[in-house]
Order: C-alpha cells, then sequence, then structure tokens
C-alpha cells in the first residue's frame, strides 16, 4: 500500500526514478478507428469566470477527476482548475516551461495543477501540457516506473522527469 512521502522522500524517488532502467515498449498494431473530429465545448474560467469556447480533444473531464482522487486518497492536497488563455498569460505559469507550445491545445481550456503535501504549506502551481501529466504524476506517487502512453504504448516514468519536478515543485537538484 502506497502512502503519502515527504519532501525528502519524493526527492529520494525521484532519484530511483532518474535510475531507473525501464526501457520505452511501442504498442505493436495499427490503429484500427479514424480519429474523431473534436467537440467545441463551452467552458468557465475557474480563476475570472469569463466564459470560452474550446475543442474538447481529451475527455468530458470524468478521467482527470478519477486521476485526483486516486493521488488524493494517498494524502496529497491535489486540485485542478481550468483557466481561460488571459488568465495563463497573466500568471507566470509559462515560465520556465519551454516545452509547454505557446498555443497548445485546446485553447482557452488550460489545466492548471494545485499540489501541496500538507495544509501549511501554500499550494505549488503548475500549467499541464495535458491531460497525460495526471497520468504520469499519479504513476510517480504509486511507486510505478512506467505509465500506459498513446496506443497502450509502456513509457518509462524516467523520460518525463522534468514533468514530474514541475507538478509537484520538487527537484533533484
Ligand atoms: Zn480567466
Amino acid at each position: 500500500m502506497e502512502e503519502k512521502l515527504s519532501r525528502e522522500e519524493l526527492v529520494a524517488r525521484l532519484k530511483e526514478v532518474a535510475k531507473d532502467k525501464t526501457e520505452f515498449q511501442p504498442h505493436i498494431g495499427a490503429m484500427c478507428y479514424e480519429p474523431m473530429m473534436p467537440c467545441m465545448q463551452e467552458g468557465e474560467c475557474e480563476h475570472c469566470g469569463k466564459k470560452y469556447e474550446f475543442f474538447d480533444y481529451d475527455s468530458n473531464g470524468v478521467w482527470e477527476f478519477e486521476m485526483l482522487r486516486d493521488i488524493a486518497s494517498l494524502g496529497y492536497d491535489v486540485m485542478l482548475e481550468y483557466w481561460c488563455d488571459e488568465c495563463v498569460a497573466a500568471s507566470n505559469l509559462r515560465d520556465g516551461n519551454d516545452d509547454l507550445p505557446n498555443d497548445y491545445e485546446p485553447h482557452g481550456h488550460n489545466m492548471v495543477l494545485f499540489f501541496r503535501l500538507n495544509e501549511q504549506e501554500p499550494y505549488h502551481v503548475s500549467l499541464l501540457k495535458d491531460y497525460r501529466d495526471l497520468q504520469v504524476l499519479k504513476a510517480f506517487l504509486f511507486n510505478k516506473r512506467s505509465f500506459t502512453g498513446s496506443f497502450d504504448s509502456k513509457v518509462p516514468l524516467r523520460s518525463k522527469l522534468d514533468r514530474i519536478e514541475k507538478m509537484i515543485g520538487i527537484k533533484i537538484d
């Protein structure tokens, strides 16, 4: 049974993941369905309240909240908000996030993660690249060394170390 880790234990786990030798295993098999055209959805910024429209490529939001619930079940304080582009632009969330494209999809529906180890500390706030970031974070906190990527490929967590550090606000240093 996994439990909540301390800051020191999280650093130790980051180091374990960095040394891990799990291989990338591409899924064998063809993509056998046509990609669907995403639906246009209306969202409301949870930071300023502005309404916006966006293309929903990922899901209806249920999946993300299942990931969050699992992470919270370990005892971490975690929240997700959807922000409009203006609120993200006015924040410093893009600083040091050169791996995030400037106009990543879905437009206007930016996933902002709040994470902290306990109520005594302020939230660490980060901008997610896409919904798979939550899958990466969950795998890390549940002491896995890989996660299931696109088309059921097995992706080593080691390749996402930078994303994990940004989401938890803790670095190997
Ligand atoms: Zn906003």
